[in-house]
């Protein structure tokens, strides 16, 4: 069995604050998220294992900006079972999922841009992007993460973080989606937190029992043909976006971006 572990850092427990997902100021607590991270994956390459999984790869999708972007996972520490990737840009690594894989689980993420009880909640850039739509659909970083999953066949069979995202993801990927809270978020930048280490506990506990039925969520699609929909929070935040092959920009804070199906949306927009 394959499984992809896609990972963010925003919804690991212990994690509150942004200067514990920030690598550039490379301050002690950037330090302690980065430990905190890495044994959240672990736990779930643990669960995995332990379901039967033969071949895992981990690919960290938090960009802590400079040299940290997609590289917050501490390479010593990682449990042997899985290996790693390192991407230059966010959902540039679809070789796993092309040769076929038969699951993704999802650990640490966070809600989307505007949630109310979302720990540090965003989509995409939080100075840049209000809101993000597929077909019409409002979705933040675990639909996008699901539909490069999706469009490959892969289904989404755990996610973890905080209440907010896991409400989230039950609502869109449906009630066979296994889901772990490690906190429940009081505000943007406040959690009540189940301790790091019993988290991890559930979960590896989560991750074992998603992997019981891999039919348990269809692989999320958006649907064909694919609408792109991105509000910006300024005008100037779309320029650069504005030029690119299939968008369209229908007012001064929205973009659309047309495709057969979403990656050929998303890639030619994003990339
Ligand atoms: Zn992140």
């Amino acid at each position: 069995m394959k499984v992809f572990i896609v990972s963010d850092m925003e919804g690991v427990a212990g994690i509150v604050k942004r200067q514990q997902t920030d690598g550039t100021k490379e301050k002690r607590a950037y330090h302690e998220g980065r430990e905190l991270y890495t044994e959240e994956i672990n736990a779930a390459v643990r669960g995995a294992r332990s379901a039967g999984a033969t071949e895992i790869v981990v690919m960290d999708c938090h960009g802590a900006g400079e040299e940290w972007n997609f590289n917050s996972l501490i390479p010593d520490k990682l449990d042997r079972g899985c290996e790693y990737v390192v991407q230059n840009d966010w959902t540039e690594y679809t070789e796993l999922l092309e040769q076929g894989c038969d699951a993704a689980l999802f650990v640490g993420m966070h809600a989307k841009a505007g949630t109310p009880d979302g720990v540090l909640s965003h989509t995409v850039s939080g100075q840049a992007w209000r809101e993000l739509k597929f077909n019409g659909v409002s979705v933040g970083e675990t639909g996008i993460n699901a539909a490069l999953c999706g469009q490959w066949g892969c289904p989404v069979l755990l996610v973890t973080g905080d209440q907010a995202v896991c409400r989230e993801a039950v609502d869109l990927l449906g009630s066979g989606l296994t889901t772990v809270a490690v906190k429940k978020g009081l505000g943007r930048f406040s959690a009540r937190q189940i301790p790091p280490m019993r988290a991890r506990q559930m979960i590896e506990d989560g991750a074992r029992r998603a992997l019981q039925d891999l039919s348990a969520v269809e692989p999320y699609d958006p649907g064909r043909p694919a609408e792109i929909t991105i509000e910006f929070t300024t005008p100037d935040r779309l320029v650069e976006y504005r030029n690119r092959r299939g968008t369209e920009q229908v007012d001064d804070h929205t973009l659309v971006v047309r495709g057969d199906d979403w990656w050929s949306a998303w890639s030619q927009f994003y990339f």
